[in-house]
């Protein structure tokens, strides 16, 4: 049996993205594995620092979607990263032997400062009256070019210490728990390998104490939201895994699909349509639509609203299971639990970590 170790932002209800991309592998993967799962509440302030007054909301909604989608307390530990102060000591004690080239080079890294950089900058603008509601989706859709997030205020706000260090806090959360095993989709990989090369450095330095870890590939990784992105609230183009049904019609139906396909009897190119990687996860007949999109035997309207036929059963059923979980008190007596348990693999770590570099 391996340890496994994985956690999320709270930033709210969950969407499908996070559902396909990680939460459906964790709830396979607890049955087989000694799993630590975690609400990474240290995380959500390396780039949301300004907006924590739901947090706690934010922590309760997401740890009921773990619950719905089938995570089971007495088969795993569930806990805040808060709750730990583990992890905030091995993070410094990492951040020492860190060279900051390997976190300015970190490709995630650079990536998500230019993406956030656009949304701030765009929503910053639109606020100001100066980018109307057309303009911000059509940079969003692509169709137009963002302007550049040259301005320094944008850049001095995400340019912070712990944004750049993201992957030293990172590299705690996993060497506290020795985990071996670390769920990740194709575009984390790079973090993790910063993981391995500090833990590396550190043994390196003070003898073998920190365990390696290694990836396991979730599949189905990568969801495309609904303007052919990263799915990511931050970019405004999710879909909830919670979504009611008045609320799933308008976000599907207005979903990017090929921009080639004008007219129902035109061919189409499913590869690049959000709406066939949605039937791909929810419709039986995926096989079929891809046939009759690319035979012009269908239209994109038509397409949408089986898809949303398709999807109906799924998530009715999830918000009847949510439904279930959602007592007063529930969430908070269950991470209360699960940090106790957290803690004392922690501090059996940081003993060891304290001894190795003489600090004890
Ligand atoms: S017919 Fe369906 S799969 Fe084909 S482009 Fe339109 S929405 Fe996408």
């Amino acid at each position: 049996m391996k340890t496994v170790m994985s956690g999320m932002r709270p930033t709210g209800r969950l969407h499908i993205g996070n559902y396909w991309g990680a939460l459906r592998r964790w709830v396979e993967i607890q049955a087989e594995h000694r799993c630590f799962f975690m609400v990474a509440d240290l995380h959500m302030f390396t780039t949301a620092y300004e907006e924590s007054s739901r947090l706690q909301e934010h922590v309760r909604e997401m740890v009921l979607d773990w619950l719905a989608a089938g995570l089971d307390p007495e088969k795993c530990v569930l806990f805040k990263q808060s709750d730990v102060p583990q992890h905030a000591e091995l993070t410094l004690l990492l951040s020492m032997v860190t060279p900051i080239s390997w976190l300015e080079n970190n490709p995630t890294y650079k990536e998500q400062l230019q993406e956030l950089g656009k949304t701030k900058l765009a929503r910053a603008l639109e606020g100001e009256g100066i980018l109307t509601k057309e303009r911000r989706e059509a940079i969003s859709g692509g169709q137009l070019e963002p302007v550049e997030p040259s301005s320094e205020a944008v850049r001095k706000e995400l340019r912070t210490a712990g944004f750049l260090g993201y992957p030293v806090l990172q590299t705690a959360d996993i060497a506290l728990y020795g985990a071996n095993l670390v769920p990740v989709g194709q575009d984390q990989l790079p973090h993790l390998e910063i993981s391995r090369e500090i833990v590396r450095r550190f043994n390196g330095l003070y003898g073998a104490v920190l365990t390696e870890p290694g990836p396991v590939l979730t599949p189905q990784a990568k969801v495309p939201g609904l303007d052919n992105r990263k799915m990511s609230k931050s970019y405004g183009n999710a879909v909830d895994l919670f979504e009611t049904a008045a609320g799933l019609a308008p976000k599907v139906m207005s979903a990017y699909t090929d921009p080639l396909k004008a007219r129902a009897k035109d061919p189409g190119h499913p590869e690049g349509c959000v709406v066939f990687a949605y039937h791909k996860l929810y419709s039986d007949f995926a096989d079929r639509r891809e046939g009759e999109c690319r035979a012009g035997a269908i239209g994109c309207v038509a397409c949408k609203k089986e898809l949303l036929t398709s999807m109906e059963k799924p998530f009715s059923e999830f918000r009847e299971r949510r439904a279930r979980f959602d007592k007063p008190g529930l969430v908070s007596e269950l991470l209360t639990a699960g940090g106790a348990k957290a803690r004392a693999v922690a501090e059996e770590t940081m003993g060891k970590v304290r001894k190795a570099m003489n600090l004890r």
